[in-house]
């Protein structure tokens, strides 16, 4: 099976209802006015989700949380369950964000336990992996992200409800990028781990998407990488015109 590349944009904490409402419907026009070979995901903040929802009907542009709770219901304040998302019409939740690791001090156990929660009511998961500055500096980069996946992938995963996202956290936001050949060296260890835990005809359906400071002038040197199979993009998500001119570089099939 050859792999469809995803173009996922994490609106992380931005947009109220204004700015939100204006920039999904952009997307979504601009998504039935083109035609384009790869997938669309945008992850609004919770409180848009139903809003986003409504301004992305008729465009094929899926709609995915930023997190979720590994409980179906009861007495978590503040937590959404994989339930409500799906009741919402999401069809992916990114896990594990470097954010949510730092922020939350979210382990690999914690996310495992919510991307099996969330496989187990049909969403596709986003699970997040990658170095400090630090282990960069150590050279601990691969031993760092192949952990990652031995630990917070579990056994279930498949290409149909599994999508990995490479986000060196020191080029999250920064405006600093790995070199195209240290993606690509991480992306293929990462298969390899895959691999590894899943299976090999398994690993090399699953995509690996690159995150950290993509932009259009950077998208087509990172989209045309092997391994690469997809961005998850922050910053350039929030301008519907950056986001579709990175999409605009994603090859058909990898
Ligand atoms: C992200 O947070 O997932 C991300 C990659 O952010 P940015 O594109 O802004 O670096």
């Amino acid at each position: 099976m050859a792999r469809k590349m995803l173009i996922a944009g994490n609106w992380k904490m931005n947009c109220l209802t204004a700015d939100g409402t204006t920039l999904a419907k952009e997307i979504a026009r601009q998504v039935k006015e083109n035609k384009f070979d790869c997938e669309f995901l945008v992850c609004p903040p919770f409180t848009l989700l139903a809003m986003v929802k409504k301004c992305l009907r008729g465009a094929k542009v899926a709609l995915g949380a930023q997190d979720v709770h590994f409980a179906d219901k009861g007495a978590h304040t503040g937590d959404i369950s994989p339930y409500m998302l799906a009741d919402l019409g999401c069809k992916y939740v990114i896990i594990g964000h470097s954010e949510r690791r730092t922020d939350h001090g979210e382990s690999n156990e914690l996310i495992e336990k919510k991307v099996v929660a969330a496989h187990n009511v049909g969403l596709t998961t986003v699970i997040c992996i990658g170095e400090t500055l630090e282990e960069r500096e150590n050279g601990r980069t691969i031993q760092v992200c192949q952990n990652e996946i031995f630990g917070s992938v579990p056994e279930d995963a498949t290409a149909k409800n599994t999508v990995i996202a490479y986000e060196p956290i020191w080029a999250i936001g920064t405006g600093k990028t790995p070199t195209a050949a240290d993606v690509e060296e991480v992306h293929a260890a990462v298969r390899k781990a895959l691999a590894k835990k899943l299976g090999r005809s398994t690993a090399e359906k699953i995509r690996i998407l690159y995150g950290g400071s993509v932009k259009p002038s950077n998208a087509k040197e990172f989209l045309a990488l092997p391994d690469v199979d997809g961005a998850l993009i922050g910053g350039a998500s929030l301008k519907a015109d950056d986001f579709i001119e990175i999409a605009k570089n994603a090859p058909k099939l990898k």
